[in-house]
């Protein structure tokens, strides 16, 4: 077992090592200066600090590696449980297919099907119809790390919040301005914003928008020497730089945690976009879709006070809520919010709703 992020990469950084090493034992005993090699005695490529040899050779049972902090348990890789997902209702389903990972890996994979709507909690409400409604007549904004309830007197303030006199989002009767027919949730939301789409709070409601999706999901995950960078969106991601998937992973229930909106651009067209208080609202490219856990889909919770499980990331690695049973973060994630331990393997906790970003980075290989 072991917990350094980069123990792959050095591992295969090791075993290059081992090639040039043996390569000159070969051609020069007389010089050969030996290399210290671990016992790896649980045979997961992760040496043992404490025992080591040295040789010119790779001796048996012993790796180059030297991160492995507990050598007796074997580094355990846990595929996908595809009857956590929840298939009664139709709106999701699964199948087993063929499938080649972005690493080449031919392997196997779940085929989720999703209706992209959600049977264990209601969607909405967005916006709120006036600007003297309280918080449960609209959802939720976030802004500079926090997360704001989008009520009535929330839209009527917007000039003070962003500091620009320009914003009213509302009618002289109090009316909030707001998408309410299909024609404005397919026109409204555009990075081209219309001058007519101005000044409104932006929401596509479940009657106007039926998109569902299909994902392919490695069953048993693949991890990778190093972390790929998830893409954030057309309007954000840097031309020529090469990311991984846009979608972040699918709840239980088939919805779909997505890439970052773009915030800046919403902004521009004088807009919100709240999300629900599920944190997740409605497009006419993606349907249904949250932008991160507020605790409304179906979790996992876990004997151990471990963070509940709240779906699965694209590369086949579980996702778990933010906090733990007792509202703490765990203090031992890498850079892409994972970690390992022998009951859950390698997994990752979201970010939270504020954050604008569940995750962004990926240690598994995926479904290009
Ligand atoms: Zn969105
Ligand atoms: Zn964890």
């Amino acid at each position: 077992m072991k917990f350094q992020l980069n123990s792959p990469r050095k591992f295969y950084f090791a075993l290059l090592l081992s090639a040039i090493t043996i390569y000159a034992c070969d051609k020069e005993d007389s010089v050969c200066e030996g290399t210290t090699w671990y016992q790896d005695l649980d045979e997961d490529g992760f040496g043992n600090p404490a025992i080591s040899l040295d040789s010119c050779i790779q001796p048996a049972g012993y790796v180059q590696d030297n991160t492995d902090d507990d050598d007796t348990i074997p580094y355990i890789v846990h595929e996908v449980n595809p009857s956590l997902f929840l298939t009664d209702a139709g709106n999701v389903s699964i199948s087993t297919v063929s499938c080649t990972l972005s690493d080449g890996t031919e392997t196997q994979c779940y085929q989720i099907t999703s209706t992209h709507t959600p049977t264990d909690h209601q969607m909405g409400p967005w916006c709120p119809e006036t600007i003297t409604d309280g918080p449960e007549a609209g959802g939720l904004w976030t802004d500079n790390g926090e997360v704001y309830d989008v009520d009535g007197p929330f839209i009527a303030n917007l000039a003070t919040f962003y500091d620009d006199a320009n914003w009213k989002m509302y009618e002289d009767d109090g009316t909030v301005r707001r998408f309410l027919t299909q024609e404005q949730c397919e026109r409204g939301a555009d990075p081209n914003i219309e001058d007519e789409f101005m000044q409104m709070c932006a929401q596509c409601l479940p009657e106007h928008v039926d998109i569902g999706g299909t994902y392919l999901i490695p069953i048993r995950p693949v991890r990778q020497s190093t972390a790929t960078q998830l893409g954030d969106g057309p309007t954000i991601d840097q031309p020529g730089v090469e990311y991984g998937p846009l979608v972040r992973g699918i709840a239980f229930n088939g919805v779909r945690f997505d890439h970052p909106a773009d915030i800046n651009i919403i902004l521009s067209g004088y807009q919100i976009a709240p999300v629900d208080d599920a944190g997740g609202h409605i497009n006419n490219r993606l349907g249904y879709h949250y932008h991160g856990d507020q605790g409304e889909s179906t979790r996992i919770e876990q004997a151990d006070g471990h963070a509940a499980m709240i779906g699965y990331a694209m590369d086949g690695h579980a996702l778990y809520a933010q906090l733990d049973a007792n509202g703490n973060e765990p203090t031992d994630l890498d850079p892409c919010n994972g970690h390992y331990d022998e009951l859950r393997g390698y997994h990752y906790h979201v970010m939270p709703l504020g954050n604008n970003e569940l995750l962004e980075c990926y240690y598994g290989a995926w479904v290009e």
